[in-house]
């Protein structure tokens, strides 16, 4: 498939690696000027967007989302997809749906997990959002970059669902640092702690995949001195996306409010910034009762 990939970071440029190692012609993209093995560079965004079949973005943000789409989507082909694989929120993906569906392209919000290293394995999840005929489209491209594509709904879906699954998670982390804390002040024994909530009603993605406590359960970023992993500053990305979302919905989510605020300070204020954001146990652990 002829592919136009916009924004090369951390996340894109694996990502197009794999499609190209799939025998995908990809043309890319990058305002950083980031070249990828195999990858054809273009000198502008609607460079490697024009006679592509797909145009995947992979950028930091929603105004970034709306001011690359208003350049490419006039450069595209009728009939083609934008694919957008970024985290941003679920109105500025609405817009630019409703902006491509005027123009005559499919549009599709599919924002991943699994990070980095998902993105090298080819092990992306993708929550997607749009019409059945741009998924059909997109379903080989998804194959190659991912394990698992979830069809959400219309346009906006995607994101809803990743932010919704990112306010647990967010939530899920810190309340099982703060029960470490807590456990820790009370004497009882990580490992003991880890053996029985692991196996009860208190476990957890948190707690039984990417334990926070060194030492403790599978291998994570807890054991490697909490270097990333999924970085504290972009866990509160999503965090302020669902609050940003909520506030728009006029939905009651006071603890997802509350993690918002626990990882603001964190990155903000504190040392948070470029460690995991399993990092609250230290945070936790080394305060007393704050109210
Ligand atoms: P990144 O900052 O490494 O990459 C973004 C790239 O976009 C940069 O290379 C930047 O130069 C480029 N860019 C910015 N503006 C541009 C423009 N106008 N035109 C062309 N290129 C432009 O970020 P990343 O870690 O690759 O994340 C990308 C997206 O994926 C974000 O929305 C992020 O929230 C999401 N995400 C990241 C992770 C992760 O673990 N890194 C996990 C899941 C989702």
């Amino acid at each position: 498939m002829k592919i136009g990939f916009i924004g090369l970071g951390n996340m894109g440029a694996p990502m197009a690696a794999n499609l190209v190692a799939a025998g995908h012609a990809v043309t890319g993209y990058d305002v950083a000027g980031v070249t990828v093995e195999g990858v054809a560079q273009a000198g502008s965004a609607p460079d490697a967007a024009r006679g592509a079949e797909v145009v995947i973005t992979m950028l930091p943000n929603g105004a970034i989302l709306r001011a690359v789409a208003a350049e490419v989507l006039p450069a595209m082909d009728k009939g083609a997809v934008l694919l957008d694989c970024s985290t941003v929120d679920v109105a500025s993906a609405r817009a630019v749906a409703a902006e491509a569906e005027a123009a005559g392209i499919g549009f599709l919000d599919a924002p991943v997990s699994g990070g980095v290293g998902g993105a090298a394995a080819g092990t992306l999840t993708f929550m997607v959002g749009g019409s059945d005929g741009a998924f059909a489209t997109a379903k080989p491209l998804f194959d190659v970059m991912g394990q698992k594509a979830v069809h959400c709904g219309p346009a906006g879906n995607g994101q809803a669902a990743k932010i919704c699954n990112n306010m647990i998670l967010g939530v899920t982390m810190i309340a099982t640092c703060e029960a470490f804390a807590l456990a820790d002040k009370l004497g009882l024994d990580r490992q003991a702690m880890f053996d029985v909530v692991s196996t009860s009603s208190g476990y957890s993605w948190s707690m039984n995949a990417y334990c926070p406590a060194p030492g403790i359960g599978p291998k994570s970023p807890a054991d490697n001195d909490y270097k990333p992993g999924f970085a504290a500053e972009l866990m509160l990305k999503d965090l302020r996306l669902s609050q940003d979302a909520a506030e728009g919905a006029d939905a009651d989510t006071p603890m997802g409010r509350l993690a918002a605020r626990l990882y603001e300070t964190f990155v903000e204020d504190e040392d948070g910034k470029g460690r995991d954001f399993s990092a609250m146990l230290p945070r936790f652990e080394s305060r007393g009762r704050s109210d």
